[in-house]
């Protein structure tokens, strides 16, 4: 770990880093960095996020940050990523802003509904959302160890885990993932019909899963606990909406 950990968190620092953040805050972003010129018009050189302006930030206003590249997705107006760019400035050292905890769902990749780049956010996929020990673990490396502010869990509307968890479904080794989804769907209160078939109820449910994974992060993960006790990160979650690509933040 000790190794991976300076592979992962090397203090390199680039002064022609410009990220997300660049485009998002404008005068907001500059006062949150102390100033830089990559935030000039016309200076500005695509790349990743520095360590410097990372830190620099508070959870809100990551959290504002990635609002932002979410409106910025729905809109049409995503950022004109240099992807070469910024795997150039970040192969020396990565400082992302925050961890996503979101589902595998091809249609709800965080990166670009968020309208984040290279370096700029960790992304922990898997189907339905859940945090067991090993994400736990992932989510404590990317807070704890590299510095990340915001624990952003991710649930989508229509989502096929959630339906499967509804349905009872077995298949494998899925059967034990769904099992860990299941407590959600009997905590659901719901007043129409509880099946698969209901839209609603299935989104009720992603809700109600996205809640109980924040919670679940908070009471089994100590480490992180304590640093958003410290005020050091939050942990929020959010609903993707498939229809008109909104990320709603339950903060
Ligand atoms: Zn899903």
């Amino acid at each position: 770990m000790n190794d991976q950990h300076e592979g992962c968190c090397g203090n390199a620092v680039d002064g022609s880093r410009r990220t997300w953040l660049a485009s998002a805050l404008g005068a907001g972003a500059f006062a949150a960095v102390g100033g830089a010129s990559w935030l000039l018009p016309g200076l500005a050189q695509a790349a990743a996020l520095t360590k410097e302006q990372r830190d620099a930030m508070t959870p809100d206003q990551v959290i504002t940050l990635l609002r932002e590249g979410n409106e910025r997705f729905r809109a049409g107006k995503m950022q004109g990523h240099d992807y070469l760019a910024q795997k150039r400035a970040s192969a020396s050292g990565q400082y992302p802003a925050a961890v996503i905890l979101g589902c595998i769902d091809s249609r709800a990749p965080a990166e670009i509904i968020l309208d984040t780049g290279i370096g700029e956010t960790f992304t922990a996929r898997v189907a339905g959302n859940i945090a067991n020990d090993d994400l736990l673990g992932s989510l404590e490396f990317a807070c704890a160890i590299a510095g990340s502010k915001v624990v952003l869990v991710m649930g989508h509307t229509a989502c096929g885990a959630i339906k499967g968890a509804i349905d009872g479904a077995k298949l494998g080794n899925l059967t034990g993932l769904l099992d860990k989804i299941r407590p959600a769907v009997d905590a659901t209160q719901f007043s129409g019909e509880r099946t698969s078939k209901n839209d609603d109820f299935v989104d009720a449910v992603a809700a109600t899963n996205v809640r109980r994974t924040v919670d679940e992060i908070r009471h089994r993960s100590d480490v992180l606990a304590g640093l958003e006790k410290d005020g050091k990160i939050k942990i929020v979650g959010s609903m993707y909406h498939l229809v008109g690509g909104k990320v709603e933040f339950y903060a």
